[in-house]
């Protein structure tokens, strides 16, 4: 059912404290924790604590959620002092997503160019 945690998922388990995260700033609904890969100074994943596969998949079953997400990526940007800052979402795996539970990649910290690779 959407929104149950599913045991093999490794958000899930961060949500659920039995894998480890550098945990920056919780609230009821959501987590953001640093990604243990950074790609820049601050690299924040900020993710729903519900499990929903992608952010298409949140913004579709749960736009409360997803709205709450996307004010935790303002709350984040502005408690790592970031003025400017690249959120992204990556969706599908020929985009890049490696964790099938939504999360927002908020990138701060140096010069980040564009078009992204
Ligand atoms: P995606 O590729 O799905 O957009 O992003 C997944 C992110 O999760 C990657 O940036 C990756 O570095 C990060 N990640 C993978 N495993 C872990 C982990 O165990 N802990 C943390 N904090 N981040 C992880």
């Amino acid at each position: 059912m959407a929104g149950e945690p599913q045991a093999d998922c490794l958000f899930c388990k961060i949500v659920a404290g039995a894998v480890p995260a550098t945990v920056v700033r919780e609230t009821e609904t959501t987590l953001a924790f640093r990604d243990i890969n950074p790609q820049a100074p601050t690299h924040v994943l900020v993710i729903p604590k519900a499990h929903h596969p992608s952010a298409a998949e949140l913004a579709a079953q749960a736009p409360e959620l997803a709205a709450d997400v996307l004010r935790e990526v303002g709350e984040v940007a502005a408690q790592e002092k970031a003025d400017s800052y690249r959120l992204v979402f990556n969706t599908g795996a020929a985009a890049g997503q490696t964790v099938f539970h939504a999360h927002a990649h908020v990138l701060a910290g140096r010069g980040l160019e564009w078009p992204p690779g």
